[in-house]
C-alpha cells in the first residue's frame, strides 16, 4: 500500500532545544487529538520559507499534524511555564492553551518555535478548556500577517485548521488552532517565573539559553547580563516606536506578552486605532485604559523594569551596584524609544536628515490631528498623496499654517521631492486592517463559510505600502466611524 507520507517529504526539521533547560520550565505535554480537523488557511510563503512541503501540509497527515492529532517526527511537544503581570498583578500562568511542538531549523538555518495555539488542556491551564474558536484564531492570522507585512517584527501564521469540536464561552462555537511561528515564546514572564520560583542558576539557565538563542552577539562580553538586559531595551524600544508609527495598539501589554526577542506577540484584543487619539482603548477588558494606544510606551518600560527585576542577581554580586545598573539601563528606554519614533516620524513626513525644528513640526501636526479627529493613516497616506483636501484638517488655518512650514522644511533638503515622496511611500502604508474589513472577513468566514472576504483581505495587507488602485476601497472609512467598537480577550 502507498502511505502518503512516503511520497512526500514532510520538510520537518525539528529540533527541541528548551529541553536543555532545567524541567521546571516546562511540562512534556501532547496536543489534544483533534475529532476531524480541517485546514481553513495555509500561508504558502510562509511554509515555503520554513522548508516544509505544502502538498504534505494539506494532505490528511500534515492537517493532522497541524491539528494536534498526529506529532511531526522529531517534534517533542511540551507546554511552557511562565508567569506575568496581568494589569498589574503578577500571578502564575503559563501554556493553559498552547503546546510548542519544537523549534523547526529552516533551510536558512533559522530557528523557530512551532506552537500548536488552541490545542487543548495542559497543566497550566487553571480553569480553562485549552481550547480555541475560529473567529479569534482567524483574526490573529489576519493581524499577525498584516503587522509582518507592515514590517513590524512579530510572530507568524502557519495555518488556521478547525478541530470538528465545539468551543463553549458565551455561546457553542466552533474550535480551531493557530499553528505560531516565533523566533521564540520566551517572554519577560517566563524570566519572573525563573525569579519568582526558581534558583539563581534558573534564571542564569535561562539567560545564557536566551543570550544564545537571540542576541549571540553580546555572549563573549564582559558583563553580557547588563548587555542583554539592555539589547532588550532597545528591542523593544524599536518595536513600539514602530506600532506607535503605524497606530497599533496592543491591547494587553501584560508581561507574559512581552517577548524577549523583540516580536509583537499575543494577537488578543489588538487593533488599529482610526481618528489620532492617544487615549483610544478597544479592548472590553481594559476599563481603565491602562494599554491605550499613547500609554505603550510608558507601559512597556514599566514591563522592562519588571524584567530587569529579575536580572538583579545576574548583573553584579552587590546588590545596589547591580539596581544602579539596571536602573541606569532602563533609563535609557524614553531615549531609544524617542531616537527610534522621531526618525520614524521624519520619514512619515518626507524629512531626510535632523532639522531642529522637526520635534515642533510633528507634535503641531499630532495635536492638530487631535483635535480635528483626523484618520491617523488616512493622514499621512493623503500627505504623501499631496492630497491635503482630504484630510480633516484641510481649509483650516492652523492645517495651512503648518503645510506652509513644512513646506520650506521640505524645500531645504538637498534631496529632491521625488526622493521625499519615495520615502513617505515606503513609510505610510497605504492600508492597514481596518477594524470594519476585518470584522466584515471574519463574519464571512464564521458565520457563512465564506473565506473569499478574508483572502481578498490578506491579499491587499500583504502589500501595505504598494499605494495601488485595487487598494483604494480598502482605504475609506467605515460609514460610521467605529468609535464604539470594542475587542475581546477571544479566549
Ligand atoms: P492570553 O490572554 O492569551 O495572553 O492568556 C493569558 C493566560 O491564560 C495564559 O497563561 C494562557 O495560556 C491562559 N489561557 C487563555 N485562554 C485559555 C483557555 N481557553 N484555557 C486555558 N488557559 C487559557
Ligand atoms: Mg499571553
Amino acid at each position: 500500500m502507498t502511505d502518503r507520507k512516503y511520497i512526500l517529504e514532510t520538510g520537518w526539521n525539528f529540533d527541541n532545544s528548551y529541553l536543555t533547560l532545567p524541567d521546571k520550565f516546562y511540562t512534556m505535554q501532547k496536543p489534544t487529538p483533534a475529532k476531524s480537523p480541517g485546514l481553513i488557511v495555509l500561508n504558502y510563503p510562509l511554509a515555503r520559507s520554513l522548508g516544509l512541503n505544502i502538498g504534505m501540509l494539506q494532505s490528511k497527515d500534515g492537517v493532522e499534524m497541524l491539528s494536534g492529532s498526529q506529532i511531526p517526527e522529531g517534534a517533542m511537544p511540551i507546554a511552557q511555564a511562565y508567569a506575568g503581570h496581568q494589569f498589574g498583578y503578577f500571578t502564575m500562568l503559563g501554556d493553559g492553551r498552547a503546546v510548542l511542538l519544537g523549534e523547526q531549523i529552516t533551510p536558512r538555518s533559522e530557528r523557530l518555535d512551532i506552537q500548536l495555539k488552541g490545542s487543548g488542556e495542559t497543566p497550566y491551564s487553571r480553569n480553562g478548556d485549552g481550547k480555541a474558536a475560529l473567529g479569534p484564531m482567524l483574526r490573529e492570522f489576519i493581524m499577525s500577517e498584516a503587522m509582518h507585512s507592515l514590517g513590524i517584527e512579530t510572530t507568524r501564521s502557519l495555518a488556521v485548521v478547525t478541530t470538528g469540536e465545539r468551543v463553549y464561552r458565551e455561546s457553542p462555537l466552533e474550535g480551531a488552532i493557530l499553528t505560531r511561528v516565533a523566533l521564540s515564546h520566551i517572554r519577560v514572564g517566563t524570566f519572573q517565573y525563573a525569579a519568582n520560583w526558581g534558583t539563581i542558576e534558573d534564571i542564569r539557565a535561562l539567560a545564557d539559553y536566551t543570550i544564545k538563542r537571540h542576541y549571540p552577539i553580546i555572549e563573549n562580553e564582559e558583563n553580557k547580563y547588563l548587555s542583554f538586559l539592555k539589547e532588550v531595551i532597545n528591542r523593544q524600544a524599536m518595536l513600539i516606536s514602530k506600532w506607535m508609527l503605524t497606530g497599533f495598539i496592543h491591547g494587553v501589554m501584560n508581561t507574559d506578552n512581552m517577548a524577549i526577542s523583540g516580536e509583537t506577540i499575543d494577537y488578543g484584543p489588538c487593533a488599529f486605532m482610526d481618528d489620532y487619539d492617544p487615549e483610544t482603548v478597544f479592548s472590553s477588558i481594559d476599563r481603565n485604559g491602562r494599554y491605550a494606544y499613547g500609554n505603550q510606551p510608558k507601559i512597556a518600560e514599566w514591563n522592562l523594569s519588571r524584567f530587569a527585576e529579575t536580572m538583579l542577581p545576574l548583573i553584579h554580586e552587590n546588590k545596589d551596584q547591580s539596581v544602579k545598573m539596571a536602573q541606569d539601563a532602563v533609563d535609557e528606554f524614553s531615549k531609544l524609544y524617542n531616537y527610534h519614533w522621531m526618525a520614524g516620524m521624519r520619514a512619515k513626513l518626507g524629512f531626510f536628515g535632523k532639522e531642529e525644528e522637526d520635534e515642533q513640526l510633528i507634535n503641531e501636526l499630532l495635536d492638530m490631528m487631535n483635535r480635528y479627529h483626523a484618520d491617523f493613516t488616512n493622514t499621512f497616506r493623503a500627505l504623501t498623496l499631496g492630497k491635503f483636501e482630504e484630510t480633516a484638517m484641510s481649509g483650516s488655518k492652523d492645517f495651512s499654517d503648518w503645510l506652509e512650514k513644512r513646506k520650506s522644511r521640505l524645500s531645504g533638503q538637498q534631496e529632491g521631492i521625488d526622493a521625499s515622496i519615495q520615502l513617505m511611500k515606503n513609510s505610510n502604508p497605504s492600508v492597514i486592517p481596518r477594524n470594519h474589513r476585518v470584522e466584515e472577513a471574519l463574519s464571512a468566514a464564521v458565520n457563512n463559510g465564506d473565506y473569499s472576504v478574508m483572502e481578498n483581505l490578506l491579499n491587499i495587507l500583504s502589500k501595505p505600502y504598494a499605494y495601488s488602485p485595487e487598494q483604494n476601497e480598502y482605504v475609506e472609512l467605515p460609514a460610521e466611524k467605529n468609535k464604539c467598537y470594542k475587542t475581546y480577550c477571544g479566549t
